[in-house]
């Protein structure tokens, strides 16, 4: 499972973090996970669960993604903006066109890869 492991190195981050500093508990870990990694938010979030269960100090709620929406930019036309995505009739799933809107010309991925941990919020010792 993709989602799982992506989750332990997230988890282990977020205790490299906790390491650093005298935390009482980890509240918040804001986590933005990119619509092109095509990674399912709920198995996040029970990888996220199942792995913080021997880890007290980290609430088992304090996972919040946010998600980002993809976003190209064309080398031809110079556009930048939204990718497009296209309603595939097969299994009705949008599938991302690897096109610029503008020209088709061939884009480049601005945002929407990424599963990157924004900030993390403790509540520490005094
Ligand atoms: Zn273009």
């Amino acid at each position: 499972m993709h989602e799982f492991s992506m989750m332990m190195s997230i988890v282990e981050l977020v205790k490299s973090e906790m390491e650093k500093r005298p935390v009482i508990k980890v509240t918040e870990i804001n986590l933005e996970v990119g619509d092109l990694t095509f990674l399912s938010h709920d198995a996040l979030q029970f990888g996220f669960q199942a792995l913080v269960e021997t880890e007290p100090r980290i609430g088992p709620d304090s996972l919040k993604i946010i998600p980002v929406p993809a976003e190209v930019k064309c080398s031809d036309c110079g556009f930048s903006g939204a990718m497009k995505f296209a309603d595939s009739e097969a299994n009705h799933l949008m599938t991302p066109v690897f096109q610029c809107p503008e020209c088709a010309g061939p884009v480049e991925i601005v945002r929407g890869k990424e599963c990157t941990v924004r900030n993390i919020r403790m509540e520490l010792e005094d």
